[in-house]
């Protein structure tokens, strides 16, 4: 039995008397892709927020490679590198060049030189396809650019985990399809992946599993088959009827 990369265990978030997760099991193995659907509200931002440690879990335990990471000795610094998140705005550095963009978090976080992090930012610009605007600034690209530089800068701090927060949600439809090519080839290069997202073509094609949420639990956790082809429950079934 190997040893789940990602393993949630009773998890609970209120903010202040808002009870907003409410007993969150879930695990992952390594190399999984994981997408996370379910209406506004519900939770999935707060899920992955907790999952690290951007907010602090009320109640219940994150295992992240084995490494209790709600564990209140825990290095937090230490886990949030092993983990790479990306989030529905891109937050890029507007004064930094895109390379710049790549190496600060390298230097500040991982304290990488300079050529070792303009190495890895080569390398990681390559990975999403954007080697030729290495020099650019973030105002210049498009924002499925600027998202794919997003992806790069967190691919090279060498996550073993990445999160990602409505990824597309804030792109023109046109531009949703390169960064989900990227996303796609990083599944395929067996990235362990958890994906917040409305995209249900992603989830059918890319998703070993599929987590509805609804209210703060989980509602359905399958295959996609499963649960965008033949959800059991009546709240699934309401939701993706919408989505439509
Ligand atoms: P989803 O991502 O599924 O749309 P969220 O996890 O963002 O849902 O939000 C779930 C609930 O948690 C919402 O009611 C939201 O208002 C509340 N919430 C999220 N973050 C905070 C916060 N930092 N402070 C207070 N309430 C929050
Ligand atoms: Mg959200």
């Amino acid at each position: 039995m190997t040893r789940p990369e990602i393993r949630v265990r009773d998890l609970h978030k209120s903010f202040g008397d808002n009870q907003v997760l409410k007993g969150i099991d879930l695990e992952m193995e390594r190399g999984e892709v994981v997408c996370v659907i379910g209406p506004s509200g519900s939770g999935k931002s707060t899920l992955l927020r907790c999952v690290n440690l951007l907010e602090e879990p009320t109640k219940g335990q994150v295992f992240v490679g084995g490494t209790e990471i709600t564990d209140p000795d825990v290095d937090i610094d230490a886990v949030r590198r092993r983990i790479g998140m990306v989030f529905q705005q891109f937050n890029l550095f507007p004064h930094l060049s895109v390379t710049e963009n790549l190496t600060l978090p390298q230097r500040r976080v991982l304290g990488r030189d300079k050529a070792s992090a303009a190495r890895t930012a080569a390398e990681n610009l390559a990975r999403v396809g954007l080697s030729e605007k290495a020099e650019a600034y973030p105002a210049s690209l498009s924002g499925g650019q600027q998202q794919r530089v997003a992806i790069a800068r967190a691919l090279a701090m060498g996550p073993q985990v990445m999160l990602f927060d409505e990824p597309t949600s804030a792109l023109d439809p046109e531009l949703v399809g390169d960064v989900l090519a990227v996303m796609r080839r990083l599944a395929r290069e067996g990235m362990t992946m958890m994906v917040v997202t409305h995209e249900m073509t992603f989830a059918r094609e890319v998703a070993d599993r599929v987590v509805f949420m609804d209210g703060g639990v989980i509602v359905e956790d399958g295959t996609p088959d499963q649960v965008i082809g033949a959800p059991r429950h009546e709240r699934t079934r309401h939701f993706l009827s919408r989505l439509l």
